[in-house]
């Protein structure tokens, strides 16, 4: 087993990243540049991310389906806002069965107009409606430059697509999901997030208008952790989808599509990581525990192992993830680095002087903290921790985010504040695509999203100084 060095988050953030990936073997570099090998470490807290959501959509009618990989290029020429955004990063295919095809085919960035084909067929009247389809699958948009799980070539991802009669039931339907990916970020990857409007210039290519949630990175930045888009009528009318009214008219069908990618684990690892790793909160661990028994000699294994035996034999029933690590050819403390870089939030010690005591020692992964604990009802004991951990995993990156915050009404400090510590920039804007970009040119900064909960304020756009009725956020994003 190869020792990784994980390189300081103060020295190099970018390469502590990699690094800490590296180290709980998380992804690999593939010999395609930009795609992503996904280590079966990484993969386990994506089936955790996955149960999760895909549990939410369900409780909310959602159903899953599948569509094709491949998509005829001419779909994509549909919906010209669509083809304008999306046309510089498709991957194309012109060649199959060794003969150039009639009609290229796309591989998807993202299937909308493929659904919206086929929408049309299933679509005729309100009885029809609403239909509430999601689907997990992988998808390819050609990247420039590329960073594991934050940006690749090909990702994977949930992209939901829904159809309604009214632009009230898709607004009601964007902002459920919405709120659905707030929970999942708080409640499950213990991140907080701001909900909110993307502005013009940054919601997706096609929509109506975007809401986003945002989130802040360990250093500064921002990460745009998922999106819920209003479609209002514009691939059902690229694609002809209407429907019969309870009143006998025709219309166009309304639409939302909204998605969360893989790239919610780099987010996990830039909001909980340290310098000794990556920290997996508890709901998203397979292993929550890992238990490290501590002997030298041969009778004081039994003893120990007898004893691990015992009070770990209701962690399975009472549903908690655990390891028993008996490995004689590592020591206790090579053990301990090594659970840590993986990110187990909970470590079981227990060793001869333990037993005596009828305890052990339990060691938080998210603060180094050790505390003893009784062996009689050790799993609740467990159990309870677990949900300390989650929670202040959520405190301490939540705190982080509100030292990381400022309100800012002097242009001149914008860039003071994101060349230093970063952070998210609460300031004034005039609603101008203009001032916007200037900023964005300028700065680096964009403006993440108007948020939805911001309290009306008159003040002065940042830019230009015209009349502003909010603060918007602005940041560096990945
Ligand atoms: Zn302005």
């Amino acid at each position: 087993m190869a020792e990784s060095k994980i390189t300081k988050r103060s020295e190099d953030y970018s390469r502590w990243y990699t690094d800490v990936i590296a180290a709980a073997e998380l992804a690999d570099y593939a010999p395609v540049k930009g795609c992503m090998i996904i280590r079966p470490n990484g993969y386990a807290i994506w089936e955790k991310m996955q149960q999760a959501l895909d549990g939410m959509f369900k409780e909310t009618g959602h159903q899953n389906a599948y569509f094709p990989l491949f998509i005829p290029e001419s779909f994509l020429q549909k919906e010209a806002e669509h083809v304008e955004g999306f046309a510089p990063e498709v991957a194309v295919v012109t060649h199959a069965g060794g003969s150039k095809l009639e009609e290229p085919l796309v591989i998807r960035p993202t299937s909308e107009t493929i659904i919206w084909n086929t929408y049309r067929n299933w679509i005729q009247s309100y009885r029809d409606l609403p239909l509430l389809l999601n689907q997990w699958c992988n998808v390819v948009r050609w990247e420039m430059r590329t960073r594991l799980f934050l940006r690749t070539t090909e990702f994977l991802w949930q992209e939901g697509h829904t159809a309604h009669a009214t632009y009230e039931d898709a607004e009601e339907e964007a902002l459920r999901i919405l709120g659905i990916y707030r929970r999942f970020s708080e409640d499950y990857i213990a991140l907080p997030v701001i909900e909110g409007l993307k502005t013009e210039a940054e919601k997706f290519a096609g929509a109506h208008h975007t809401y986003s949630i945002e989130a802040m990175m360990g250093d500064g930045k921002a990460l745009q952790a998922g999106t819920s888009h209003h479609l209002g009528q514009n691939f059902a009318k690229a694609f002809d989808v209407t429907f019969q009214t309870e009143t006998g008219n025709r219309e166009h069908v309304y639409a939302t599509s909204w998605g969360l990618t893989t790239r919610m684990i780099g987010a996990l690892i830039m909001a909980h990581g340290d310098d000794s790793g990556i920290v997996i909160p508890p709901r998203l661990a397979t292993t929550q525990v890992v238990i490290v028994p501590i002997f030298r000699k041969p009778e004081e294994r039994d003893r120990v192992m007898q004893a691990v035996d015992h009070f770990t034999s209701p962690f399975k029933t009472a549903g908690i993830g655990f390891k028993i690590d008996a490995r004689e050819q590592y020591s206790p403390g090579w053990k301990f680095n090594d659970w840590e870089k993986r990110g187990v939030p909970l470590r079981i010690e227990v060793g001869p002087k333990d037993l005596e005591k009828n305890q052990v020692v339990l060691a938080r992964r998210d603060n180094g903290q050790k505390s003893p604990a009784s062996q009689e009802g050790l799993a609740q004991t467990v159990l309870n921790t677990l949900e300390t951990i989650q929670k202040s995993l959520f405190e301490r990156a939540r705190e982080f985010r509100e030292k990381h915050s400022y309100r800012i009404d002097d242009y001149s400090k914008f860039n003071e504040i994101l060349d230093g510590e970063g952070g998210f920039l609460w300031s004034h804007w005039c609603g101008s695509g203009e001032c916007e970009e200037r900023v964005k040119d300028e700065t680096k900064a964009t403006i993440r999203n108007i948020p939805m909960n911001a309290e009306r304020e008159e003040g002065k756009c940042i830019k230009c100084g015209a009349r502003s009725e909010r603060r918007v956020i602005f940041a560096r994003a990945y």
